[in-house]
C-alpha cells in the first residue's frame, strides 16, 4: 500500500505538532473532541432536511476509552462520519480547514504562539501520538475506511468494517522521554478531569470507558 503524501502546507503544521515543545499538549483532547461535536451537529442538520435521517438523541454521543496495555486513547463518534475522499482530502490537508490559516511568517517561532492562537485541531492529535489511526464510516454508506499515519511520512487509507456510522480516532501514545510524560494521557483520572476541562460548550454526552490492565 504506497503512502500518500501530505500537501505541504499540512506537512509543515504537522511537523510543529511532532516536535512541539508546547507545555499544553493536552489541548488534542480539546481538538478532538470538538471535531465529534462537530460531526455529531452536521448529521443532526442533516436530519432536518433529509427525512431518511432520524436524530434519535440517545444514539448520537461521543465517547472516550483508554486501552493501558495496548497504549491507545481512542475519541469516537457516532456523527457523521467520512467518506474515503473525505478522509483524504479532510485529513491530508489541514491548512485548508476553516481554523488554521497557515502563515508563511509564522513559521520562523516555535510553535507556542500558532498553537495558543488557533484552534489546531486534527493533527495535534500528533503532539502525543506517534501514530494516529482514523476509522470512519459516513452516513448512509455502507463502506468504512482506515486512515492511518505515523506522522510526517504521509499516510494510508485502507478499507475495513465498521459496524455504527461515525468515527473513531485511535492513537498510539508516545513512550515517555526524559523530558516529557505521555503516560499521563492513558491514566484515566487525568482524562477524565481533561474531559471536564474541555466539554464545557459540547452538548452531547461523553461516554468514558477504560480496560483495566
Ligand atoms: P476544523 O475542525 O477547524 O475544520 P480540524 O483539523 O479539526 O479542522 O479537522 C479537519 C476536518 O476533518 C474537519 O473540518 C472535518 O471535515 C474532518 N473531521 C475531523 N474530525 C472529524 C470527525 N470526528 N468526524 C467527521 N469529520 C471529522
Ligand atoms: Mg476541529
Amino acid at each position: 500500500m504506497a503512502k500518500k503524501q501530505f500537501k505541504s502546507e499540512s506537512k509543515r503544521l504537522l511537523d510543529l505538532m511532532i516536535n512541539s515543545i508546547y507545555t499544553h499538549k493536552e489541548i488534542f483532547l480539546r481538538e478532538l473532541i470538538s471535531n465529534a461535536s462537530d460531526a455529531i451537529d452536521k448529521s443532526y442538520y442533516k436530519s432536518l432536511t433529509d427525512n431518511s435521517i432520524v436524530f434519535n438523541k440517545d444514539d448520537f454521543y461521543i465517547r472516550i476509552a483508554v486501552n493501558e496495555d495496548e497504549r491507545t486513547l481512542t475519541v469516537s463518534d457516532t456523527g457523521i462520519g467520512m467518506t474515503k475522499e473525505e478522509l483524504d482530502s479532510n485529513l491530508g490537508t489541514i491548512a485548508k480547514s476553516g481554523s488554521f490559516d497557515f502563515k508563511e511568517n509564522n513559521e520562523a517561532k516555535d510553535g507556542v504562539d500558532i498553537i495558543g492562537q488557533f484552534g489546531v485541531g486534527f493533527y495535534s492529535a500528533f503532539m502525543v501520538a506517534e501514530k494516529v489511526t482514523v476509522i470512519s464510516k459516513s452516513i448512509g454508506s455502507e463502506e468504512a475506511y482506515k486512515w492511518e499515519s505515523e506522522g510526517a511520512d504521509g499516510y494510508t487509507i485502507t478499507s475495513c468494517t465498521k459496524e455504527k456510522t461515525g468515527t473513531e480516532i485511535i492513537m498510539k501514545i508516545k513512550q515517555n522521554t526524559e523530558g516529557e510524560d505521555y503516560d499521563e494521557y492513558l491514566d484515566v483520572y487525568n482524562i477524565k478531569s481533561l474531559v471536564k476541562k474541555y466539554s464545557n460548550f459540547i452538548k452531547y454526552p461523553i461516554k468514558m470507558m477504560v480496560k483495566k490492565r
